[in-house]
């Protein structure tokens, strides 16, 4: 008999107001993905159940944030225990792009995990449906600051055109594994 045992990762999600964090939330737990998406919503996470190999099955929870990002008053639940941190930019806004490292700190002042070295972020670039003229943020500088922020995993995605999305929770959830 195998003794199955049931393990919750944390995953949250930060990044400015209207990278796409909520639909890329809703794109990977549902499969969906809707022009508009209330600033607040019912719960604090979504969950999704994940195969992790034969005899282990894992609970994703998908902390989002219900519009506070834009005042950075994150409360410490929200942070509490997270096993990983989702990074997001949209590839068509500079300041979003700028802030990543912000949100990266904000995250390490609040969270008090016991490494900060060594704790698994991944980034993700979103909107990359859009057209090519109006994106600006380049890949090279993206994998520059990835790099530079200690090798974070980097992601073009998007939400609307379900690109790459499966691929980045798939790393979100192996590295939120390790955590375990
Ligand atoms: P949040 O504030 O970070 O949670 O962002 P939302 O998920 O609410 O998305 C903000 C806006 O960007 C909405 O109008 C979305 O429809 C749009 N959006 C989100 N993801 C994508 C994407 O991958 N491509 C495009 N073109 N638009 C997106
Ligand atoms: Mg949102």
């Amino acid at each position: 008999m195998s003794s199955k045992k049931k393990t919750i990762l944390k995953v949250i999600i930060l990044g400015d107001s209207g990278v796409g964090k909520t639909s890329l939330m809703h794109r990977y737990v549902n499969d969906k993905y809707s022009q508009q998406y209330k600033a607040t919503i019912g719960a604090d996470f979504l969950t999704k159940e994940i195969n992790v190999d034969g005899d282990r099955t894992a609970t994703m929870q998908v902390w989002d944030t219900a519009g506070q990002e834009r005042f950075q008053s994150l409360g410490v639940a929200f942070y509490r225990g997270a096993d990983c941190c989702v990074l997001v930019y949209d590839v068509t806004n500079t300041k979003s792009f700028e802030n990543i490292k912000s949100w990266r700190d904000e995250f390490l002042v609040h969270a008090n995990v016991s490494s900060p070295e060594s704790f698994p972020f991944v980034i993700l670039g979103n909107k990359i449906d859009i057209e090519e003229t109006k994106k600006v943020i380049s890949v090279k500088s993206a994998q520059d600051l990835a790099k530079s922020l200690g090798n974070i995993p980097l992601f073009l995605t998007s939400a609307k055109s379900s690109i790459n999305v499966d691929p980045a929770f798939e790393e979100i959830a192996r590295s939120a594994l390790q955590q375990n």
